[in-house]
């Protein structure tokens, strides 16, 4: 990427001394409650208007974030002060999708205010777990995807890159999960109801997106209006690296209208049609698409997509033309990187820049395109790869086709010159999809565009590309960020120190510690305490009770077919028919735990969903198991959620169709945290067992290679004619046993595992 370090050098002060930890932000004496002029207090008083005793665990949630935000915001105006002096290469990271979770502990965290904030919540006698409670979850994304981005933005700001990031400010994150009946139901998730305390609007630097028709909303449907252009209001959150030296900006979108009225409707007396259309605008940037994995023929998410590129360009190139005025520097001076597919317009896009607004010719807005882009894919599916229809690039963006037909052409005329009568080939890369209805295949139009980051994508899922291309791919394996999934678990640093916290190699220097009766009775401690805090939360949350003596075993992601939650619940039917039929059976008390949404459309998930809770309900009604085996189906999976319970999980199932899941995050953060891993060889669990040792994982199951092979001869009738266990499992499924009252409910699962011949190998 070729960024670097521009801040000066600062040691993250390790002291617990409030006085050194003031020092470093250089104003002293902050007081962040516990005095009359406390920011706490001010903030209640003068924000909320609002005294200590009237104030509900929200405002006083509200004041506590504003004071650490006052803490960091000289940083956050240094850091950006310090990037425009020393003209840095600047990364720029573009996703639809920040699964960010809350701010409120990872930023007094990051910023070393734990000991300052312990002080002011034992002044104040404030009840900090409440406070916690009370910032919701901004849940900007739908599962790993966003929450990489996340990870991303908090390590690129620890390592001190000048990095921004953009994105959209949906005012609906991921929908909220209830279970009712077992069904999943969905739920508007309202989570900016009230004012959030991170984001800083900045409606100066707004920017206009032209388009080349106007859209109405009718029914969920986008209809084509006449010319018209949007606004994109930015509003920043700081992005608080550990110590709290840099503090980046994630750069949030939301679309209005332009300011003017239409006066001509104004003047004859449709004052409300007026107005109507700035809330035709403002619905773009509404909702998030509640979708993973699969692409949506959604013509509202088409224009959110493009809304993203045009905004973050014209404002990237804004701050590049302030400083630089050779065009042929972009490349050196800027890098963005695509995350997946949907930001993929940013081609188009750039090119239109150059060639249209700043008239570089063809071949050299090309180079600089090419060399400024990156992409990051992340799925395998070939479903799941987006493509746009035709018809509405004519629509709305024509210039941008005119630019896509371009590059195909160039594109094509070199495949057929180096592929001499290959016309398969040609009609495979080929950014048009032929077939009924002309699409955009934005996959393909990425990786010419741009240069590429994957591995196993280049064998399979366009492997003609990778042939032409090879230089352009290379696999950078996913990471999560340490601070917020691993700084919690203490036993780490008593025993080696905290430099592990920004370098997380250290790590390696615990291994000899395996073998320390001290630390392994610490590291058992550590786990128990989490898995009875774990069980305390959800008793007092849920009324749900569960023994923190039994194995908590998990499985906890999207609901998704690959994933496998099917198979893990059949597991489940086979130890619990195992231990009907023999109940004296020797086998260690076990608590499965299972917890994921499923997209709103995709009904087998749902009924995935069903089923975990119907076995759930069963086993929990059948005396004979009682005590032995449990099953727990956690709703609404979110950051929040997974930081609760990662930590006190002892196995982790990772047990996807080998050559489905590209990476996987939540199978690091198991580990970081102890757990051992039930898994596939697939995704980055098989690097996890390079590293580890494969003798310390439970790997089991076919490879890729053989899941591709087994195509040809699987079939899943031979398992249940000829395996009596998975019989068995399948028949008391099948008979309605966990149905009761629902005959053949489950019907469904017995299509999709015997019938079409089960294609993710369950
Ligand atoms: N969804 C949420 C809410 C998460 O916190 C995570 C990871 O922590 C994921 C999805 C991704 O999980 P996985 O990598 O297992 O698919």
């Amino acid at each position: 990427m070729g960024t670097k370090n521009v801040m000066e050098p600062l040691a993250p002060t390790k002291s617990k001394n409030v006085s050194k930890i003031l020092d470093q932000y250089g104003r002293a004496p902050i007081h962040l409650a516990g005095t009359d002029n406390g920011l706490y207090e001010r903030h209640l008083l003068f924000d909320n208007v609002i005294d200590l005793a009237g104030a509900d665990a929200r405002d006083r949630l509200e004041a506590f974030a504003r004071s650490v935000q006052d803490v960091l915001s000289q940083r956050w105006t240094r850091t950006e002060s310090t990037y425009e002096r020393e003209n840095p290469k600047r990364v720029y990271y573009l996703s639809m999708e920040f699964l960010i979770g809350r701010s409120f502990a990872n930023n007094v965290t990051n910023l070393l205010l734990d000991p300052l904030a312990s002080e002011s919540v034992r002044q104040e006698n404030i009840n900090w777990a409440e406070l916690l409670e009370q910032e919701p979850d901004a849940a900007l994304g739908n599962g790993g995807l966003g929450r990489l981005a996340a990870c991303f933005l908090e390590s690129m700001a620890t390592m001190q890159l000048p990095a921004m990031s953009y994105g959209l400010r949906y005012e609906y994150g991921i929908f909220k999960q209830l279970i009712q009946d077992g069904w999943q139901r969905e739920q508007p998730d309202n989570w900016l109801r009230r004012q959030d305390p991170w984001e800083v609007a900045r409606p100066h630097e707004k920017v206009e997106v032209k388009l080349n028709c106007s859209f109405v909303i009718s029914g969920g449907a986008l209809l084509p209006d006449r010319p018209s252009s949007l606004i994109g209001i930015p509003f920043d959150r700081p992005v608080v690296s550990y110590g709290g030296k840099t503090i980046n900006t994630l750069r949030l979108w939301a679309a209005s209208a332009p300011e003017f009225f239409d006066f001509q409707a104004f003047s004859h007396g449709d004052f409300v049609g007026a107005v109507a259309e700035t809330l035709e605008a403002e619905s773009l940037t509404r909702v998030l698409y509640p979708d993973d994995s699969t692409s949506m023929g959604q013509g509202l998410r088409f224009v959110q997509e493009y809304f993203l590129v045009a905004c973050s360009l014209a404002d990237l190139v804004r701050r590049f033309r302030r400083i630089n005025a050779d065009w042929n520097a972009f490349p050196e001076q800027v890098a963005i990187q695509l995350n997946d597919t949907h930001p993929t317009m940013a081609i188009p896009e750039l090119m239109r820049i150059l060639l249209d607004d700043e008239h570089l010719r063809w071949d050299e807005a090309w180079d600089i395109t090419r060399r400024t882009l990156a992409y990051t894919n992340h799925t395998l599916l070939p479903k799941a790869l987006e493509k746009w229809p035709l018809a509405w690039f004519e629509v709305m963006l024509p210039r941008h086709l005119e630019i896509i037909f371009e590059i195909n052409r160039r594109l094509l005329d070199s495949v057929r010159t180096r592929f001499l009568g290959d016309e398969g080939r040609v009609q495979r890369v080929s950014l048009v999809e032929e077939d009924a209805g002309r699409k955009i295949r934005m996959a393909n139009l990425a990786i010419v565009g741009s240069h590429i980051h994957s591995k196993l994508l280049r064998t399979t899922t366009v492997k003609d590309l990778a042939e032409i291309f090879p230089e352009r791919f290379s696999n950078k394996t996913n990471g999560v960020t340490p601070r917020r999934w691993l700084l919690l678990s203490n036993t780490i640093t008593e025993a080696i120190g905290d430099d592990w916290i920004t370098d997380l190699s250290q790590l390696r220097r615990r291994k000899p510690l395996a073998v320390d009766a001290g630390f392994r009775l610490a590291f058992r401690k550590a786990k128990r305490e989490a898995k009875m805090q774990f069980a305390d939360w959800l008793k007092s949350t849920s009324d749900i009770s569960v023994d923190p003596e039994t194995i908590f075993d998990s499985q906890v992601k999207r609901i998704h077919e690959y994933k496998r939650q099917l198979l893990n619940a059949l597991r489940i039917v086979v130890v619990y028919n195992r231990l009907r039929q023999n109940p004296d059976l020797d086998i260690a008390p076990r608590t499965f735990f299972f917890s994921g949404k499923a997209a709103p459309a995709y009904q087998l998930a749902k009924l995935i969903i069903k089923f975990i809770n119907n076995l759930a309900g069963t086993i929990d009604g059948d005396p004979a198991v009682r005590g032995r085996l449990k099953v727990v189906f956690l709703p609404e999976y979110s950051a929040s959620l997974a930081e609760r319970l990662i930590p006190a999980w002892d196995v982790s199932n990772q047990i996807s169709t080998a050559g489905y899941e590209a990476c996987g995050t939540s199978n690091m953060k198991f580990m970081m945290n102890g757990a051992l891993t039930v898994g596939t060889r697939d995704g980055a669990t098989i690097e996890m067992a390079e590293q580890a040792g494969e003798e310390n994982f439970f790997l089991f199951g076919l490879t890729a290679e053989q899941v591709v092979s087994s195509r040809a001869w699987y079939n899943p009738h031979w398992h249940y004619e000829n395996e009596p266990e998975t019989r068995a499992a399948l028949d008391l499924i099948f008979s309605d046993y966990f149905s009761r009252n629902e005959p053949r409910v489950f019907a469904p699962l017995r299509d999709t595992l015997l019938t079409p011949g089960d294609y993710y190998c369950t």
